[in-house]
């Protein structure tokens, strides 16, 4: 183990977060364990309408985690065995995982540099009577151009699945992400922007037929209790995580403007370092910084990459630096099946050498920004 100087700003520091709101949540939880019902209940359904509402979406259906989210979108459409399904291999896994294991094929398209996100234009070239269905990730919290995504899937007549992990509360125009594709995936992992103490997900979505058989697929196939009528899981958001998530629920909006701020400062902080690339907002859309991921040109010629050596000296500075994602999915283990090679997908490939997220949470301090600008900055020179 390396030993941390004293004052080590790390990733995201949930415990400053939690003390803040320390009184409502621990009534909130309380409130639930004394009531003696842990699973379902009125805390669940008003976290499910407060959610639905926040977003925009008619319907919403909680269940345990992101990926469960991911997977009920896809089991609900009927997607599975022979189709095909488009989405960015520069994401979390659970994207991918989830096309898998419903039977289906992940098809990969590349990304744009300057959004991290999946290139739009590129889709096209990738749709084959198979596919089914697109994943767009509004990664980092910045979301994806919405309107041409959706002329292009009108146009092949194919489905939408926002996958909002990391961008809860993002907006495309006037739009929440969630509210605009046949579904929206969350997450609520305790370091997403509304992440609860422990795992949570949900889809939203306008469509009460699909609604209704997320619902029930979630809970072991049975509409009615006892009765199968498909193969489905046992995937709930619990009534303690609901309660937590009504509680920061209010707090959502405030947290993502402190996130843009502290964007904006590392902007100010950084603007004009040498072999830097800062990330931007994508225009017509309102990015809610999940991560701050800069883009560190490769000088060196060794094994390790410059972004690798800066994130060694931020580290030694006791500045904790992250690498969403060191291995593009089309070249993971688990993927050699589908076929891809190196060079399939330069952006991603290139963009995964040299990403690195700085420090983001919205209760990063302007003193721990200049500390990890001045460290950088010293690296840089
Ligand atoms: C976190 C995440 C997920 C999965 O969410 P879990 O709640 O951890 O299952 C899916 N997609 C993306 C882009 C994520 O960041």
């Amino acid at each position: 183990m390396v030993k941390m100087p004293v004052n080590t700003i790390p990733p995201v520091d949930l415990v400053r977060q939690y003390k803040l709101i320390s009184d409502e949540i621990d009534s909130a939880v309380l409130e639930v364990v004394r009531s003696g019902r842990y699973i379902g209940g009125a805390v669940v359904s008003d976290f499910e309408e407060q959610l639905a509402q926040y977003v925009g979406s008619s319907y919403c259906v909680g269940c345990n985690s992101g990926t469960d989210a991911l997977y009920l979108a896809l089991r609900a459409l009927n997607i599975g065995a022979g189709d095909e399904v488009i989405t960015t291999p520069f994401t979390f896994i659970a994207t991918a995982e989830t096309i898998s294991l419903v039977g289906a094929k992940p098809v990969f398209v590349d990304i744009e540099r300057d959004t991290f996100n999946i290139n739009v234009e590129a889709i096209e070239a990738a749709i084959t009577p198979q596919t089914k269905a697109i994943i767009p990730v509004h990664l980092f919290g910045q979301p994806v151009n919405m309107t041409r995504l959706m002329a292009i899937a009108q146009k092949h007549n194919l489905y939408v699945i926002e996958d909002c992990a990391q961008g809860t509360g993002a907006k495309w125009g006037d739009d929440m992400v969630g509210s605009v594709g046949h579904m929206g995936c969350f997450s609520f992992f305790p370091t997403k922007n509304l992440g609860t103490c422990g795992d949570g997900g949900a889809v939203t979505t306008n469509d009460q037929a699909i609604a209704q058989i997320m619902g029930v697929i979630k809970e072991h196939g049975s509409a009615q209790r006892y009765y199968h009528d498909v193969v489905g899981i046992n995937s709930r958001l619990d009534s303690i995580q609901a309660a937590i998530l009504q509680v920061k629920l209010r707090y959502l909006d405030q947290w993502n403007e402190q996130r843009r701020e502290i964007a904006q400062r590392y902007h100010q902080l950084l603007n004009l370092v040498p072999g830097i690339q800062l990330p931007q907002e994508i225009k017509g859309g309102y990015h809610v910084w999940n991560q701050y991921t800069i883009l560190v040109e490769n000088k060196s010629n060794q094994e390790t990459t410059t972004r690798d050596n800066l994130r060694q000296k931020l580290q030694e500075q006791g500045i904790i630096s992250m690498i969403y994602y060191p291995i593009p999915l089309h070249l993971q283990k688990v993927y050699q099946n589908l076929g891809y090679q190196r060079g399939d997908f330069p952006v991603t490939e290139q963009a995964a050498q040299e990403v690195l997220s700085l420090p983001m949470f919205p209760d990063l301090s302007p003193e721990e920004q200049e500390r990890i600008a001045y460290a950088l900055k010293d690296f840089c020179r």
